[in-house]
C-alpha cells in the first residue's frame, strides 16, 4: 500500500544558500587576511628590528676603531689613522642620527613617539645618556686630532678623555642600547606572536561554529528541498498515490519479482462512472474531494505489497502481485462495492458515487507492464459499454464474436 507522504512547502534555495555560503566563506577569508597581515608585520618587523640591532651593535665596533685610529694617529703621526678615524667618527654620527630620525621626527609632529621610554632614557638620561656621551666623544676625538703627534702633556689627558670614555661608559652604554633594542623586538614579536594564535583560534572557533548553526542547516535544507522535488516527482499531489511515472518503475520491479518468483500479477483499471456530471453539478471542488474519497478506499483496499496510481483525472491503477485472476477480480469488485456503499459528502449533500473497473494479468514471457494495461482498459471499456458500477476480467470478454 502506498504510504501517505506529508508535503513539505520549501522554495528553491539556491538564493538563501548561496548568501549564506558567500557570507560564512568571507568572514573565514577575512580572517585569513588577518592572519596574513599579521605575519607579514611579524617578518617587517623582525626584519627593522634586525637593522636596528645590526646599525646599534655598529656602533660599539666604530667606537672601538676611532679610539684605536686616534691614538695610532697621535703616537705615530700617521696620516691615514687620522683620516679613519675622523671617517669611522664621522659613520658612527650618520648612524646616530639614523637611529633617532624618526624619534626626532615624531617629536617635531607630535606624534606617537617610536621609541620605548626605557630607549629614550638610554639615549638621554644618565646614567647611559648616549646622546650625551657621543657628543663628549666626539668632541674630544676632534679635539685629540688636532694635537700634534707625540704631544705626551696632550696624550694624557687623551687616556682619561675618549680612551677611557671609549673604554668603558660609552661602550657599556652602547651595549645596553643594543641588549634593550632586543629585548623589545623579541617582546613585539611575542606579542603579535600571540595575537595571531588568537586570530587563528577564531578562525577555528569561526569554521566550527559555521558548520553548525550554518553549513549544517544548509544541509538540511538542501536535503529537504531534494525530497520536495522527489516526492513532487513521484507522487500525486491530489490524493499521494503513486503518479504514472513511479507506477512505471514499481511495474517493472514487480514483473522482475513475479517472474523469479513465478508468481501471477494482476493489474485493475478504475474508473469513476459519470464523474463529469459531479463536476458539473456540484462544481470542481467536490470533484476533487471525490478523487480523495476514491483514492482513500483503494487506498485501504490494498495489501503492502500491491500499489496504486493515479493515471490522471479520475482513472486509478492497481498492480496486485502474487494474484490470481479469481482473486483480482473479487478484489476489485469488492472496491467496486464499498465505493457503490460509501457515503461521500459534499456541503450538507450525498453524492453517489460508483466506479467501474478491467481486470488483466500478466502473462507468462510479457516483460512490461503496458499490454496487461491495454487489456485491462478493454475490459474497463467494456464494464462502462454493460451499463458502469461493473468489473470485467478481460478473459471473459468474447472478443471477434
Ligand atoms: P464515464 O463514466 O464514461 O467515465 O464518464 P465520465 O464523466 O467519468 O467521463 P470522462 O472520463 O470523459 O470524464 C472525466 C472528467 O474528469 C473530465 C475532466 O474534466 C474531469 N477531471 C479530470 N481531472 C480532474 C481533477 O483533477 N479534478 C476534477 N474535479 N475533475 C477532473
Ligand atoms: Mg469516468
Ligand atoms: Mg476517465
Amino acid at each position: 500500500m502506498t504510504k501517505k507522504q506529508t508535503y513539505i512547502e520549501i522554495n528553491n534555495p539556491r538564493k538563501v544558500l548561496t548568501y549564506t555560503y558567500v557570507i560564512s566563506l568571507s568572514v573565514i577569508a577575512m580572517l585569513s587576511i588577518v592572519v596574513h597581515f599579521m605575519l607579514d608585520h611579524v617578518i617587517a618587523e623582525q626584519s627593522t628590528t634586525g637593522k636596528v640591532v645590526n646599525v646599534s651593535g655598529e656602533q660599539r665596533m666604530l667606537s672601538q676603531r676611532v679610539s684605536l685610529f686616534a691614538v695610532e694617529y697621535l703616537t705615530l703621526g700617521t696620516p691615514e689613522a687620522k683620516f679613519s678615524a675622523l671617517a669611522s667618527l664621522n659613520k658612527m654620527q650618520i648612524n646616530h642620527q639614523n637611529l633617532l630620525s624618526d624619534y626626532y621626527k615624531a617629536l617635531k609632529d607630535k606624534e606617537v613617539l617610536p621609541l620605548s621610554v626605557t630607549l629614550q632614557n638610554m639615549y638621554f638620561k644618565e646614567p647611559q645618556n648616549v646622546d650625551g656621551k657621543l657628543k663628549l666623544f666626539t668632541k674630544q676625538v676632534e679635539a685629540a686630532l688636532t694635537l700634534k703627534p707625540g704631544d705626551l702633556q696632550g696624550y694624557e689627558n687623551i687616556k682619561t678623555g675618549f680612551l677611557a670614555m671609549a673604554k668603558e661608559p660609552l661602550l657599556n652604554a652602547l651595549n645596553m642600547v643594543v641588549m634593550q633594542y632586543e629585548k623589545e623586538s623579541i617582546d613585539k614579536v611575542n606579542e603579535l606572536r600571540f595575537a595571531q594564535n588568537v586570530v587563528l583560534g577564531i578562525i577555528i572557533l569561526t569554521i566550527l561554529i559555521e558548520a553548525f548553526l550554518v553549513f549544517r542547516p544548509m544541509v538540511d535544507r538542501i536535503s529537504k528541498f531534494a525530497y520536495k522535488l522527489q516526492y513532487d516527482a513521484s507522487f500525486d499531489h491530489l490524493t499521494g498515490l503513486l503518479n504514472r511515472r513511479s507506477f512505471n518503475v514499481h511495474a517493472t520491479k514487480a514483473i522482475i519479482a513475479s517472474r523469479s518468483h513465478k508468481q501471477k500479477l494482476g493489474v485493475v483499471i478504475f474508473d469513476i462512472d459519470l464523474f463529469k456530471r459531479i463536476n458539473d453539478t456540484y462544481g470542481h471542488a467536490a470533484g476533487d474531494l471525490a478523487i480523495q474519497h476514491v483514492s482513500n478506499i483503494l487506498k485501504e483496499s490494498c495489501r503492502t505489497a500491491d500499489c496504486v496510481a493515479r493515471f490522471g483525472g479520475e482513472e486509478f491503477v492497481m498492480l496486485l502481485p502474487d494474484m490470481n485472476e479469481d482473486d483480482c477480480f473479487h478484489l476489485a469488485d469488492k472496491i467496486r462495492e464499498k465505493i457503490k456503499t460509501s457515503r461521500f459528502q459534499f456541503e450538507n449533500t450525498t453524492i453517489e458515487l460508483a466506479i467501474s473497473a478491467g481486470v488483466a494479468m500478466l502473462d507468462e514471457g510479457q516483460v512490461d507492464i503496458e499490454e496487461p494495461l491495454r487489456l485491462a482498459d478493454e475490459a474497463l471499456y467494456d464494464s462502462k459499454n454493460n451499463g458502469r458500477n461493473l468489473v470485467t476480467l478481460y478473459k471473459n470478454l468474447n472478443r471477434g464474436l
